[in-house]
């Protein structure tokens, strides 16, 4: 661990409170050369590592990990917010990326054709990048980060973690797994940092693939950037996601989801449903029962048993989701549920923390900032529409496409909606799709620029690239020269 030389930090807060609780040092451009030279010295050596013991490795930091579970998750409540069983999820499904890359032996077995041609055998093997870096947004500080460098590690390369400046800390204690677990200096790497950091990287030559995950504006532009600098990228950016309620659906099942979707970890989710689309004459019984739900949520801090729903991340996003609010009533929006209101929900009034409780804005229209816009907080928006074929064209017209859901109990409807959608990721009575480790975790549209999604098999192509060797072991008595081109026979 060394400290940065730039001489600039970063307030971080425990957004149940309000009150900061540290500092985190933000790497100059000298740190950041130093972090690269270091992990492309560690990566020859771990590359050459055999299989079996980089799985060993995988194997030692998946149990430390798992033991660690508590003890990361209250990390993560303390500067995310988020309550306590919301962070032990996030590590769960971080766990099962590293489960994963524990299979790397098998994962990254090639394939092999004897007597491609006469007494000529072809086979393809895949290799690691080298270095390889991994942006990571605020929302997931220990899950996102094990999306990347599970596969990234087990794959053979080594890993540059700059984590988001607002909750350092994860990052900080699955380095130290890392290290517990034998993985050799230099592979795993915590950058803390700001856009500093984060350009140094996309310009550094022996930095070549960038993983990113964040919001859009900021996606598209490392990706621009870092495809300039001739990496290969895969940046995931923000989202609006749909769930489409239709007149046959379970209507408790339905509210149910909806409030879990939309309120948990204050909506800060990128796979949260932000918009429920109601279909027909469903729509005042769906906005009534989500309302009837809201009042039983307990708001307040994370790390307090019982509670549902924790703060937002600083101040200043609370004041901007506040202000979507206002927007949305100030256009139209019949607001059924005001999260702005502290009176609704008490408990979190007094503490001085960054919340806004779960707002329902009924009556939404597509042209509302509600609607185009990705608030990233509580806030759910009912748009009413007549029939299915809205819906589709409502969702499909979206520029953010990460997630969406279907609510029905008819199994031809949501074949069809799962044909039509165009989202990369779809639930059928499931409000929040997010793929097993092994399936792969991307948007389409603006939720994802790059050609490869995230974790599973396409994360493991992304961190490797292929190889195929062409072998023959003839009789020197039999050679000549031939002059044409090789064909097979
Ligand atoms: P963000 O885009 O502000 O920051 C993400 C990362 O980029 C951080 O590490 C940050 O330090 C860095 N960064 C910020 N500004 C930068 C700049 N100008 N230049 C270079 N680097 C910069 O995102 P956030 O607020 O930390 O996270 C929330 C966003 O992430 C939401 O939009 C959410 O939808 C999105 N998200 C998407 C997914 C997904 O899988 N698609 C998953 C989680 C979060």
């Amino acid at each position: 661990m060394a400290d940065g030389t730039s001489g600039r930090t970063s307030p971080v807060f425990n957004p149940a409170t309000g009150l900061q609780t540290a500092d985190v040092d933000l790497a100059s451009v000298a740190d950041v050369d130093r972090a690269v030279a270091s992990a492309k010295a560690a990566a020859e050596g771990w590359r050459a590592t055999s299989l079996s013991r980089r799985s060993a490795v995988m194997f030692g930091f998946r149990q430390l990990l798992h033991d660690a579970t508590d003890e990361l998750a209250k990390i993560i409540t303390a500067e995310h917010g988020k309550v306590l069983i919301d962070s032990a999820a996030e590590i769960g499904r971080g766990l099962e990326n590293v489960e994963y890359a524990c299979g790397v032996p098998e994962l990254l077995k090639g394939g092999f054709s004897e007597q491609a041609s006469t007494g000529v055998d072809v086979y393809s093997i895949r290799q690691p990048l080298g270095v390889v870096a991994g942006i990571t947004p605020f929302n997931f500080p220990a899950m996102v980060p094990l999306w990347m460098c599970a596969n990234a590690i087990a794959c053979g390369n080594a890993f540059i973690l700059k984590p988001s400046e607002k909750d350092p800390s994860a990052s900080l204690f699955l380095a130290e797994l890392w290290q517990k677990a034998g993985l050799p200096d230099g592979v795993f790497t915590v950058l803390q940092g700001d856009k500093v950091a984060v350009d140094r990287l996309l310009e550094h030559p022996d930095v070549k693939a960038i993983s990113f995950v964040g919001s859009t504006p900021i996606a598209k532009s490392i990706y621009e950037t870092a495809t300039k600098n001739g990496k290969r990228v895969q940046a995931l950016g923000g989202a609006k996601n749909h769930m489409l309620v239709l007149p046959d659906a379970d209507l408790g099942l339905a509210a149910d989801a909806a409030v879990s979707a939309a309120y948990g970890a204050a909506g800060e989710r990128c796979m949260a449903i932000s918009v429920a689309v109601a279909v027909g004459d469903i729509a005042d019984d769906l906005v009534d029962a989500i309302a009837q739900r809201i009042p039983k949520l307990k708001v307040g801090d994370g790390a307090e048993p019982g509670t549902d729903m924790g703060p937002l991340i600083t101040a200043q996003h609370r004041d901007k989701v506040a202000g979507y609010i206002a927007a949305g009533v100030e256009s139209g929006a019949k607001v059924v549920v005001d999260g702005r209101d502290g009176t609704v929900h008490g408990a979190f009034s007094p503490s001085g923390g960054f919340f806004v409780g779960p707002t329902l804005l009924d009556g939404v229209t597509p042209e509302l900032s509600v609607y185009t816009d990705a608030i990233f907080g509580p806030v759910l928006a009912v748009v009413r529409v007549g029939t299915y074929d809205e819906a589709i064209a409502l969702i499909n017209a979206n520029p953010f496409a990460n997630g969406t859901a279907i609510f029905t109990r008819d199994g031809g409807a949501a074949r069809q909606f799962q044909f039509d959608v165009e989202v990369g990721m779809v639930g059928i009575n499931v409000p929040i799709p997010t793929p097993v480790a092994y399936y792969s975790f991307g948007g389409w549209k603006n939720s994802l620029f790059g050609d490869t999604h995230m974790y599973g098999p396409e994360g493991v192509a992304f961190y490797t690239r292929g190889k195929v060797v062409t072998s023959r072991w003839p009789d020197p008595a039999t050679s000549k020269i031939d002059l044409g081109f090789p064909t097979t026979r």
